[in-house]
């Protein structure tokens, strides 16, 4: 009792025999790699994680804590939220509010306050290592032997670190265009964030729900915002809906090159913003040349194992260069693991790198069993209208059980705080895919609404209990709420009935 309450007893009970420095070195510290390192220590392992961030093209870095806090989900999420408050400005003249016309926004100001949150997120994770006895060594690391990694910190000291135990969690980087400017003069979603100037006119290069996203927020912030595609928007995602998406923000100012590439982009003007000549080519084959104060990339994302010397130690990589992993996490190293976006086959999410961090620490420390679940998965798109989904896309619905066996049930709605202020009545939608032959089981959720990310991660732990349309139409709904909609409805695709919203 008294080891167990000076936390001694679990480093004996796991004591591991060997003799290298740590039990477990963890490389990254994102999402994945500190909630894996954190647990491993409490469980009683001896942790170190090396975390060290690649300047951009530009010169942007950041702190401890990985993609989600500093350049994803955390100032993404911030920036919607502005977009949003610019919205229900508007609608607030129509609830009795008076606002002078000419509202302006301060991209300064919010990039400031976006940034003093993510610093104390920052310090944050470093006091919690610290609390946990988790060493924090912000160095780049590479493998030199199977059990043996060489560190560089930003002032160049190098440094051996050997452990029993690895887990590769380096996440992934912005992909950029082998073409003439992009290093240059683009940015990417890991400069955009952190912009000390405001946009100006922008392009965004790509239909990834990253390039889908901020050009969302740009064009609610009032930035003239132009999206780049070169086919389809959201590829992995229910194209009905994605399509939808598309509409939804050209109507919302959002303008739409479809089926073109960039192919070159020179700088016309110095500042801040400056103003590049971007030329593009479309499947056609037409040139066509405009001129923006900003570009922003977001063409896909590249996983960081390129130079983690892992070839030296054999970790088996995909084509894509992620690592290829088995059901528990393990790479074809017996003692290294991966876990997060750097792996082949996961889904590239923050919690399912926490969610994996934590179950291999307990699989590896605590006598875990449990393996990370990566089916029936929520997320949800800000665009800034949100797309919340859990389950199956349409088109992966019909390709697992065929067309005949799947049942829509769908329809357009409008929330009821759309009413006043007269916003158009269709933007919303809600879909629910069955499976006939198996009691109409739902196997798809998808909602595009306000909150929808609220609503889809309450309903999606009925998808994961195998909920069917039955047990959605015997729930009672919260009236007058969005997620209402999923108590009643009744309307199915095949039927070609009217989908139109209906009043409350
Ligand atoms: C713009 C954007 C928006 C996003 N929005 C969302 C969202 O809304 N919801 C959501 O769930 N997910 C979102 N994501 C995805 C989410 O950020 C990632 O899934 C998550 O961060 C992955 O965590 P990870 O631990 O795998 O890697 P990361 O968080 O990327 O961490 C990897 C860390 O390893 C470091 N590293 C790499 N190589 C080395 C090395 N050799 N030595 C030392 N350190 C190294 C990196 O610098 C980094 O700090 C978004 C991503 C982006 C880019």
């Amino acid at each position: 009792m008294e080891s167990h309450q000076k936390g001694e007893l679990l480093p004996l009970i796991n004591k591991q025999n060997h003799n290298y420095d740590y039990d477990l070195v963890v490389i990254g510290g994102g999402s994945g790699g500190l909630a894996a390192s954190k647990l491993a220590a409490d469980l009683g392992a001896k942790v170190a994680v090396c975390d060290f961030v690649q300047p951009t093209p530009k010169g942007t870095t950041w702190g401890l804590g990985g993609t989600c806090v500093n350049v994803g989900c955390i100032p993404k999420k911030l920036m919607h939220q502005a977009a949003i408050l610019g919205h229900s400005l508007k609608d607030s003249r129509d609830f009795g509010w008076t606002t002078p016309d000419g509202v302006t926004h301060d991209w300064s100001k919010m990039v400031e306050g976006i940034q003093s949150h993510i610093g104390s997120l920052n310090w944050g994770y470093r006091v919690a290592l610290r609390n946990k006895k988790v060493d924090y060594v912000n160095a780049y690391a590479t493998f030199v032997d199977a059990h043996t990694l060489h560190t560089v910190d930003r002032r160049g000291k190098e440094k051996a670190i050997t452990a029993d135990k690895f887990l590769i969690a380096t996440g992934g980087r912005p992909r950029y265009p082998d073409i003439p400017g992009a290093k240059e003069y683009c940015i990417t979603s890991d400069d955009i964030f952190s912009l000390p100037h405001s946009p100006g006119k922008t392009l965004l290069v790509g239909a990834s729900y990253i390039a889908l996203e901020c050009a969302g927020f740009l064009a609610g912030l009032g930035y003239d915002t132009t999206v780049m595609v070169r086919s389809i928007l959201l590829r992995g995602f229910d194209q009905g809906i994605a399509e939808r998406i598309g509409t939804y923000m050209e109507q919302n100012g959002v303008k739409f090159i479809r089926g073109a590439v960039p192919t070159s982009i020179e700088q016309i003007e110095e500042g801040s913003p400056g103003k590049y000549r971007v030329k593009s080519t479309t499947n056609e084959g037409e040139e066509i040349e405009e001129e923006y104060n900003t570009v922003v990339l977001a063409i896909g994302r590249d996983p960081c194992t390129s130079s983690l010397g892992l070839e030296k130690i054999n970790v088996e990589l995909a084509k894509s260069g992620k690592v290829i992993v088995d059901k528990g996490e393990r790479t074809s190293v017996p003692h290294v693991y991966a876990i997060g976006d750097v792996i082949e086959g996961g889904l590239e999410l923050t919690p399912v790198a926490i969610q994996a961090g934590k179950l291999l620490a307990k699989r590896l420390y605590g006598n875990g069993t449990l393996l990370t679940d990566y089916v029936n998965v929520p997320t949800t798109v800000f665009t800034p209208l949100e797309y919340g989904c859990c389950g199956l896309s349409e088109e992966e619905a019909i390709a697992k059980y065929g067309e005949d066996d799947i049942e829509v049930y769908h329809g357009n709605f409008i929330p009821l705080e759309y009413t006043v202020p007269h916003r158009p009545e269709n933007d919303c939608y809600a879909k629910l895919i069955c499976v006939s032959s198996e009691n109409e089981k739902v196997v798809g959720f998808h909602v595009l609404s306000p909150n929808a990310g609220e609503i889809t991660q309450g309903f999606s732990i009925g998808l994961k209990l195998g909920a069917t349309k039955a047990d959605f139409d015997n729930l009672i709904g919260i009236h007058p709420t969005v997620a209402e909609v999923f108590t009643t409805l009744n309307v199915t695709k095949k039927s070609g009935g009217d989908v139109s919203a209906q009043g409350c």
